[in-house]
């Protein structure tokens, strides 16, 4: 009799639809794709429109026609983060009634001049952390952050350690705009799709401390990470939807996905450059070797022609 096994291994991609596929996210979206079907995994695909303001209209329908062009597969549906806030709110009241988030009345200027915290923001000063002063009204709500290390292993990275209270301040899981944040959204999902590992750009490396934190508030498992380079440009600024980095053509996914793939430090072996689809992805999935992407935070991104 043959038993079905599960998977074991769950990966996920989770761009946000502020524009077009550029070869940053490309580089995401692959290295997620071939660890997880180099362990014989699923891939999910998750939008996180969760931060509204920064959304494009139809970014979202544009982002996945272009994984399908390329030739991604992914499981089930998409996951789409702004039909979720049930259960963000589920998460935010456990938080609330274990005590573990506080009301937070500082406007923007009442948070200026913070020292600098890890991710280029500020580090919340504490002023509403032991309760509202007379006449405050909530407009925020922050985690309280504790003083000892948090550790991960990355895969690529390796280990990392932060210290929540130092290094970024009691932090922000539901926004004065009304918004859940990013962090306890990416935590809840991550949960909800059953995500064993996440591989992702290194430029959300100081985020996963934060997003271990809440898992553990939660009672929540922590999955795997790995954090993979960042593309940058002649500057060394990221590529982003925001600095209007160049769209991956659709119609030229070879060179594109080549490209991508030698950027991840990955060996093409001897053999011809791939005819087609079909054979990138048949070599692909199995020639990837994690161990061979390199352990840096950001690299130049590659010129090649489109
Ligand atoms: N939505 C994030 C981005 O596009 C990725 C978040 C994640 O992978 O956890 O940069």
């Amino acid at each position: 009799m043959i038993s079905l096994v599960p998977s074991v291994y769950r990966g996920r991609f989770a761009p946000s639809p502020t524009g077009p596929l550029h070869f940053g996210s490309l580089v995401a979206a692959l290295g997620s794709y071939l660890d997880a079907r180099a362990n014989c995994g699923e891939w999910l695909v998750r939008m996180e429109d969760v931060d509204q303001p920064r959304c494009v209209a139809g970014a979202d329908g544009q982002i996945l026609k272009t994984l399908d062009a390329f030739g991604f597969k992914w499981q089930g549906e998409v996951m789409v983060q702004s039909n979720r806030t049930e259960r963000y709110r589920a998460a935010f009241d456990q938080l609330r009634a274990n005590g573990f988030i506080f009301p937070c009345a500082c406007t923007r200027r009442q948070l200026a001049g913070g020292a600098t915290a890890i991710d280029g923001g500020q580090i919340y000063g504490g002023r509403c952390r032991n309760g509202l002063r007379n006449g405050g009204k909530a407009r925020a709500w922050r985690v309280r952050v504790g003083d000892d290390d948090i550790k991960f292993d990355d895969t690529i990275q390796g280990r990392i350690t932060q210290q929540l209270q130092r290094d970024v301040g009691d932090f922000v899981v539901l926004r004065a705009d009304g918004l859940f944040a990013y962090q306890l959204a990416v935590v809840v999902d991550d949960t909800d799709q059953q995500i064993t590992h996440v591989v992702r750009g290194a430029d959300l490396i100081d985020s996963t401390p934060r997003q271990i934190y809440l898992q553990r508030l939660l009672g929540l498992a922590s999955p795997g990470y790995a954090h993979l380079p960042v593309a940058v440009d002649s500057s060394g600024v990221k590529l982003s939807k925001q600095s209007l980095a160049a769209p991956v053509v659709a119609a030229q996914p070879l060179r594109a996905l080549l490209a991508a793939w030698r950027f991840l430090g990955q060996v093409w072996g001897d053999e011809a450059a791939p005819g087609d689809l079909r054979e990138f992805w048949l070599n692909a999935i199995r020639d990837w070797e994690i161990d061979r992407v390199p352990a840096q935070r950001q690299m130049p991104a590659p010129v090649y022609s489109r």
